[in-house]
C-alpha cells in the first residue's frame, strides 16, 4: 500500500501528540477531536483497511485494543467508559487508509452514530 500521513507520524517526519509507543503500535491525539478525549491507536505495520487484515495480523489488532484500554486506565476514564472503533472504506467514514482505532471519551457518547 502507499504511504499515508500516518506513516509520516510513525517515522516522526511530522509531529503528533504521542501518548504511547512500542515496537508494534503508536497512539496519538486526533488533530480534529470529535469528543473531549479523542486519540488514535495505529499499528506501525501499514494495513489499509479492516478488510486487509490478514490471519497473521490478528494478535496485532488485539494489541491495539490493549493499548487503548491501557491508556484509558492511565488517564482515568476507563470506568466512565469510552468508544473504540475503526471506520472502514467510504460508507464507514474512513479517510486515512492505514487502519486506526478511534478512542473517544470524556462525555456520554451518542448512539447510533447518525
Ligand atoms: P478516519 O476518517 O479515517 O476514520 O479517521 C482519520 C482521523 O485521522 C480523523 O479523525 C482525522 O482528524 C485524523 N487525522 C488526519 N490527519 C491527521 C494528522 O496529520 N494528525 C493527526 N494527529 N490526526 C490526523
Amino acid at each position: 500500500m502507499s504511504d499515508t500521513i500516518f506513516s509520516k507520524i510513525i517515522n516522526k517526519e511530522i509531529p503528533a501528540e504521542i501518548l504511547y509507543e512500542d515496537d508494534l503500535a503508536l497512539a496519538f491525539k486526533d488533530i480534529n477531536p470529535q469528543a473531549p478525549i479523542h486519540f488514535l491507536v495505529i499499528p506501525k505495520k501499514p494495513i489499509a483497511t479492516i478488510n486487509d487484515i490478514q490471519v497473521e495480523d490478528k494478535a496485532l489488532v488485539g494489541h491495539l485494543y490493549w493499548v487503548a484500554a491501557t491508556i484509558a486506565k492511565e488517564q482515568g476514564f476507563a470506568e466512565d467508559g469510552y468508544r473504540a472503533v475503526m471506520n472502514c472504506n467510504e460508507d464507514g467514514g474512513q479517510t486515512v487508509y492505514h487502519i486506526h482505532l478511534h478512542v473517544l471519551a470524556g462525555k456520554a457518547l451518542g448512539w447510533p452514530p447518525y
